[in-house]
């Protein structure tokens, strides 16, 4: 039932704006694999190449191993549900789910059957006989899934399905997806903006930017072990602290300078920085990888506290080390005035270091 989807070279152009630019792309049967990206980075255009919505300008696109380049959307095998979830509002929600099937001339008696089981998955079989209007945002939205998922499609292609929904709701039906997911075992590609979405919900993530995958990973690679300074400065809220930081040696021990300060480096990377002596590189570390001392004793980084926000679990401190600004995830149990002088550590395994020039993650070992 789940086919595997692969890109191969696929470039769309509109006019100048090349909105995906020759790419390269193999999504594993079965996968929940997230494109993730900012506004205009190109998500919505290549799901739509998948979908066939978008004649591509050049490269394949092949779902289940047979090349579909040429083929119209509904010979593709695919279902797809949108941001607005285009339900049809004169049709009750059974005949809403049933569309698809009845245009496919699919004996009534076997629609009935479909549309009540792709319902009990989805919740909604009690809400057969309502029309769209008696709905929530939320029942709407499952209406759609259950009426792409009654197809039982290869592949289906979600875009931005959650973003007309409020908060509480987006959670909820997050971790619906995620469950239907594992129940339907459908091969899924989900166009979003939203990090915290993608994180929770791919199996895999590929961060696009203007056009290309800049990193295709498991969320915690990607979160982890961001491959560039954009992605460790997309993914994460706060997102990745930077700091410019030298390469030098001092008592025989290659480290890093941020100023005065010296960073101890991981013993594994000391052969690689030793060839770097002099060079700047980007030294990257998230909020919740620092360690804060009341006040800057030997052996930290001084820093001031310019802001405290209690979060519930934590306490975000956005504090200023020389000319830049770090945010640093504490206890909220910590007392820390606005103004007051801190001392920062470091978890030296957390460390990330990026080229200054190409932004990207410098790999070691
Ligand atoms: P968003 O999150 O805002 O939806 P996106 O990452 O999905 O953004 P796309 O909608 O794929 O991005 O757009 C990629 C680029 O292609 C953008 O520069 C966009 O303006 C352009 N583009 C998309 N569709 C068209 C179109 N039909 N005509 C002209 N330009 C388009």
């Amino acid at each position: 039932m789940a086919a595997e989807i692969r890109l191969e070279k696929v470039r769309k152009t509109f006019g100048k704006v090349v909105a995906v630019k020759d790419m390269d792309l193999l999504v594993e049967p079965t996968e929940f694999l997230v494109l993730l990206g900012p506004s205009g980075c190109g998500k919505t255009t290549t799901l739509r190449c998948i979908a066939g919505l978008e004649r591509v300008d050049q490269g394949r696109v092949y779902i289940g191993g047979h090349d579909v380049t040429d083929l119209p959307p509904a010979k593709r095998g695919i279902a797809m549900v949108f941001q607005s979830y285009a339900v049809f509002p004169h049709m009750t929600v059974a005949q809403n789910i049933g569309f698809g099937l009845r245009m496919h001339r699919t004996p009534k008696e076997e629609i009935r059957k479909a549309v009540k089981e792709v319902a009990e998955l989805l919740q909604i079989d009690e809400l057969l006989d309502r029309y769209p209007s008696q709905l929530s945002g939320g029942q709407r939205q499952r209406v759609a899934v259950a009426r792409a998922l009654v197809m039982r499609p290869e592949v289906l292609l979600m875009d931005e399905p959650l973003s007309n929904l409020d908060a509480l709701l987006r959670l909820q039906m997050r971790a619906e997806l995620k469950k239907l997911h594992r129940e339907v075992g459908t091969t899924t590609v989900y166009v979003t903006h939203d990090q915290i979405e993608a994180l929770s919900l791919g199996d895999r993530i590929a961060v696009m930017r203007e056009g290309e995958i800049v990193q295709l990973d498991t969320p915690n690679e990607v979160y982890d072990k961001p491959a560039t300074v954009f992605v460790a400065g997309f993914i994460g809220t706060p997102p990745m602290n930077f700091l410019r930081a030298e390469v030098k040696e001092g008592e025989g021990k290659v480290h890093l300078a941020v100023g005065d300060f010296v960073v101890e480096v991981h013993e594994e990377w000391r052969g690689r920085l030793k060839e770097m002596l002099g060079q700047t590189l980007i030294l990257g570390i998230r909020a919740e990888n620092i360690e804060v001392r009341p006040s800057p004793e030997e052996g930290t980084l001084p820093a001031q506290v310019v802001v405290s926000e209690p979060l519930g679990s934590q306490q975000l401190l956005t504090v200023q080390v020389g000319n830049d600004v770090l945010k640093v995830a504490t206890s909220p149990d910590l007392p820390i005035r606005p103004g007051q002088t801190i001392g920062l550590v470091f978890t030296k395994e957390k460390i990330r270091l990026f080229d200054e020039a190409s932004g990207k993650a410098l790999k070691f070992g």
